[in-house]
């Protein structure tokens, strides 16, 4: 394939959804395979649905997914602007063409008109109203109108659109390389509005200009444009550019984790869909909703698992970075059916992602997180506390959460455990087996350990008697990396003191 271009258009009306990401994923690992070009427009020409911050949001959620365009808004390019509402100007000799040529038509009812005439047909058992072909006539556009009258109202500056004149009595195919052929009725179809009052393009029209312009190949999103895909087939044909027509993949639905129906954005909010948190959607704010990259998650992790939400290798293999995806990935592996959304997964794959990185690599990326929260340490300790965690977390940020002792000091002992293996009578033993610690030259894991089971042997004690006592001294629980790593890690002084704060908490 050669010079393949394709794109991530969407519309700045709020974050990046997991949809989103999906659909974004799959044109840049398309791109990637063949050596493309994938490109990021903005599509904003619907004024009331702007968001002010959902572009910049978008762009930084791709970044930080690590699927960041070649060309676009902040990227540059020779196909710009990147941004439908800075190529305005552009598109209303389009809608000219198409008037011109008879294949679009100037509309001039008012709101008022188009409630009266849905009333109206509604009255007639017409519960569908679609301005098409049946109802066109009965309309003020330029079609139903004499010539004159047009001109006159366009000369006085009259509001109105510009619709597609759908041909009748057709089936209009479209080519789907997922789905195969689909066909639609013309007759089913209504007259879009392709430019708006405000001169503004609709998406329809602006969209199959900019993909004409921008020579994009391949048109990779969500099922749900699938319709509006027969409106574009004809947009091509009568704007004379049908054979250069991008080809068309309709990727399969998202659903609910129990398989039953589309996964809602607010579905999505609660197992966290987003990338970050949106600030401006107060709805899902007050769920205190927070994003993937918040949750923990590493961005690769989040590429492999997205890339499963609705494609598979065909073989076992599970774990893809993205560039393995980038030569693994086809359409013809896409599935037609809904993927269902499986939070479970989504953290299986994250766990996988934090066990193989190296401890090194994990510090880089925990830092900056346990500096906003205070903690400060070299990164040879942060390595080393990843190293005992990595194999029992699940998000980065657990191993701020669950091991938290390694950077402050015990909040709370597991009081169970202590009352049921704590004997008062030991507290002198205990006192002793803390001083044979601190008497320790070198405070390898190795020579503890053959402190505390030579203390063992020579008091006649048992693990069960000793080391959760220990494991509570330094951390609060019985749960966690093994207690000799953890003391060589926090060190002679800190593991003294430890000791001694829980001897007098429990032998005051
Ligand atoms: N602006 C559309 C959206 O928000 C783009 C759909 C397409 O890719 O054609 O998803």
């Amino acid at each position: 394939m050669q010079n393949i271009r394709l794109r991530f258009a969407p519309s700045p009306t709020g974050a990046l959804h997991i949809g989103g990401v999906r659909t974004a994923l799959y044109n840049y690992l398309l791109a990637r395979k063949h050596g493309g070009t994938f490109i990021l427009r903005i599509e904003d020409t619907d004024q009331n649905r702007y968001v002010p911050g959902a572009e910049q949001y978008i762009v930084d959620a791709l970044k930080w997914c690590g699927i960041e365009p070649d060309e676009g808004p902040g990227y540059g390019g020779t196909y710009g602007p990147y941004r439908q509402s800075e190529r305005k100007d552009l598109y209303g000799q389009y809608a000219l063409q198409l008037i011109e040529n008879g294949h679009a038509y100037y509309a001039f009812d008012t709101p008022e008109e188009l409630d009266a005439r849905r009333l109206a047909e509604k009255e007639a058992g017409n519960h569908t109203f679609k301005y098409d072909g049946k109802i066109r006539m009965k309309m003020r556009n330029s079609l139903s109108m004499e010539k004159s009258d047009v001109s006159a109202l366009l000369a006085s500056g009259a509001d109105y659109t510009v619709r597609l004149k759908v041909p009748s009595g057709e089936t209009v195919t479209v080519q789907d390389q997922i789905r195969g052929e689909v066909s639609f009725q013309s007759d089913e179809l209504d007259d879009k509005v392709i430019l708006k009052g405000d001169g503004m393009p609709t998406y329809h029209l602006a969209n199959i200009v900019d993909d004409h312009l921008m020579e994009i190949t391949h048109v990779i999103r969500g099922e749900e444009w699938l319709p509006s895909t027969a409106h574009h087939v004809l947009l091509y044909r009568f704007l004379g550019w049908e054979s250069s027509m991008p080809e068309f993949a309709h990727l399969p639905l998202i659903l609910k984790p129990s398989g039953n129906g589309k996964l809602s954005k607010r579905d999505g909010a609660k197992l966290g869909i987003p990338v970050f948190p949106l600030s401006w959607e107060s709805d899902v704010v007050e769920d205190s909703f927070i994003g993937f990259r918040e949750f923990g998650f590493d961005p690769a992790a989040v590429t492999n698992f997205l890339a499963f939400l609705g494609w598979n290798p065909g073989t076992e293999q599970e774990i893809f970075s993205l560039e393995a995806l980038s030569q693994a990935f086809s359409l013809d592996k896409v599935s037609k059916s809904g993927a269902r959304f499986d939070f479970d997964k989504a953290k299986w794959f994250n766990q996988q992602y934090i066990q193989a990185a190296s401890n090194e690599k994990l510090a880089e990326v925990i830092q900056p997180i346990a500096a906003e929260r205070g903690y400060v340490v070299s990164n040879q300790f942060m390595a080393g506390v990843c190293g005992l965690l990595k194999e029992r977390v699940t998000f980065y940020t657990d191993i701020l959460n669950d091991g938290y002792y390694f950077f402050e000091s015990v909040k709370e002992y597991d009081e169970k455990t202590l009352s049921k293996k704590w004997k008062p009578e030991r507290a002198p033993l205990f006192e002793t087996l803390r001083s044979d610690l601190n008497a320790l030259p070198d405070y390898s894991a190795a020579a503890t350990e053959g402190v505390v089971k030579s203390f063992m042997a020579a008091n006649e004690l048992g693990f069960g008697d000793v080391l959760p006592i220990l494991r509570i001294a330094l951390s609060g629980t019985t749960k966690g990396p093994g207690v000799f790593e953890m003391m060589e890690l926090l060190g002679k002084e800190e593991i003294d003191k430890r000791i001694s704060d829980l001897l007098h908490q429990v032998a005051p």
